[in-house]
This record gives C-alpha cells, structure tokens and sequence, in this order.
C-alpha cells in the first residue's frame, strides 16, 4: 500500500512537512489536508486551489487539480 493511501497522522504530518518546504510552500502558506476517497488532498485556505498528493521515492509530489485565486497567493519569484 502507497503511504498515500494511509490514513494516518504521520502521513499527515509528512505531507505537511513536504509541502511547506517546496516552492508550493511558498505561495500557499495557509493549507489543510484531507483523506477523502482513499487518498489524501491538500487544499489552499487562502486562494482554493487544491493539490493530489502523490507518492514518490523521495518527497511527496503535489499535482494541482484546481486552481485559485493567483491574486490572493501570487507566487513571489
Ligand atoms: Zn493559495
């Protein structure tokens, strides 16, 4: 089984983790994870834009599924 699909507080905890320390950390400062549909979702507090977690060798990858708002997290690089 994919840690993605592990509903546990220390999958939570890592996406979380990965998350922040990416370039999405970045941009989105404010998020919420969820396990919905057996597997987990980051969304954006701030804009709504929402990512699938994704289960790689290394960190956890984060693919976009909906966007937000590029004015309410406008990405500073
Ligand atoms: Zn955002």
């Amino acid at each position: 089984m994919l840690l993605t699909e592990k509903n546990t507080t220390t999958v939570d905890r890592r996406i979380r983790r990965d998350f922040a320390s990416g370039d999405l950390g970045r941009v989105h400062r404010k998020i919420e994870t969820t396990f919905e549909h057996g597997q987990w979702w980051v969304s954006c507090r701030n804009c709504s834009c929402q990512f699938s977690v994704c289960d790689t060798n290394g960190p956890f990858d984060f693919e976009q599924v909906s966007g937000g708002d590029p004015l309410l997290c406008p990405d500073e690089d």
